[in-house]
């Protein structure tokens, strides 16, 4: 696993911005760095707490509170660290504005459906961000763990409010939730369908989480980018061929542990080399992993119709169907990582002091299964 350390130091080295070498070798979801001082990789200001177990069981889930688990990792390959830290002695924090400009020049805004609600849900720009909580769904426990950990920013993929509200009075969920985030200080940001449709973006993350490699492509490019790298879903191949049993096997291991884990329809036997995968809800794209010729299709929120009559048909690709969270939480590694470049490359002294983590909060909203056969 790849941790990236930035350090901007104030004093002495005002104006230079250094990558330190990769150092941690940890678990995805701790954010540890725990190298010991005087160790070779030691980096100071490293945190070096874990959040979550340090050795995580395969497909247990350790619960907390509020019904919500905590991540369990079935480690398949070393990934990067998800926590970045940007260390300055002269200038704090940054602005919240300049932390929403530097992520929004690598995930633009108007790259967003035109029915969605992305960038500053909550918090005045012109406070200053310090530590930064990446997640998948903005929900009562992801504003618990970030408000414990003293988070200023917590970005999400989904938005708290996609539709129009007429209240955000304090006794409905979401109202509640606006509530603790104001109270509190907290902003609250989402990136959401220009994230899916950036390169990389959430598909690319799901890709090499379960073990796609690239040339990737998307599934459902965006006509609006003549390099035709950008759009929804991505295609690629398996390092080496897997039979259908195997390669879900694969995907489990590289994806978060949820109750419901991985479901399959198709030969079990069936030999996989190409893929295409769609973080997130995925059945619209049916119809576009079929044209593609790929031997299995790796998405979320699978029907049963559309699924039951894709299989039917000879020729089709066999069908996985992940938990809609576990197939878009590789995006955050990916998006706390991406935002650190983007600080970086401004390299104003306003560009340290942060400290960013990615939630190991299970958000999966099916968070029991019973009777599986
Ligand atoms: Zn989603």
């Amino acid at each position: 696993m790849w941790c990236l350390v930035w350090w901007f130091v104030g004093v002495g080295l005002r104006s230079t911005l250094r990558r330190t070498p990769p150092t941690c070798t940890d678990p995805p979801g701790l954010r540890t760095c725990a190298d010991p001082p005087g160790s070779t990789n030691h980096r100071p200001g490293m945190p070096g707490t874990p959040i979550t177990q340090q050795d995580p069981t395969p497909q247990a889930l350790c619960r907390s509170g509020a019904g919500r688990s905590q991540i369990a990792f079935r480690p398949r390959t070393r990934r990067r660290c998800p926590s970045v830290v940007l260390v300055s002695t002269e200038n704090p924090h940054p602005r919240l504005s300049d932390v929403t400009a530097a992520f929004e020049s690598v995930y633009p805004t108007a790259w967003a459906a035109s029915w969605d609600a992305v960038g500053l849900a909550c918090g005045d720009p012109e406070q200053t961000v310090g530590k930064i909580l990446f997640a998948v769904d903005p929900v009562e426990a992801v504003v618990d763990e970030a408000l414990l950990w003293g988070a200023d920013l917590i970005i999400t993929h989904h938005p708290l409010m996609l539709r129009g509200v007429h209240s955000v009075a304090a006794d409905t969920p979401k109202g509640r939730i606006v509530h603790r985030l104001i109270r509190s200080g907290t902003a609250l940001y989402t990136a959401h369908t220009n994230a899916d449709t950036a390169a990389p973006g959430v598909s690319d993350a799901l890709a090499r989480a379960v073990g796609v490699s690239g040339p990737l492509r998307p599934l459902d490019p965006d006509p609006t980018d003549p390099e035709g790298r950008r759009g929804i879903g991505r295609i690629g191949v398996l390092e080496q061929p897997l039979v259908l049993h195997d390669f879900a096997d694969q995907a489990a291991r590289g994806l978060p542990a949820t109750a419901g884990g991985v479901r399959v329809a198709g030969d079990p036997g069936r030999l996989v080399t190409t893929v295409a995968v769609s973080g997130g809800s995925g059945d619209s794209l049916l119809g576009a992993a079929r044209a593609a010729g790929v031997d299995a299709y790796l998405t979320s929120d699978l029907r049963h119709h559309p699924a039951s009559e894709f299989v039917e048909e000879s020729g089709s690709p066999a069908l996985l169907d992940t938990a809609h969270f576990a197939s878009e939480w590789p995006w955050l590694t990916d998006g706390s990582a991406r935002l650190a470049d983007a600080l970086a490359r401004e390299a104003g002294s306003w560009a340290a002091n942060v400290e960013m983590r990615v939630s190991t909060t299970v958000t999966d909203a099916w968070a029991q299964a019973f009777g599986r056969g």
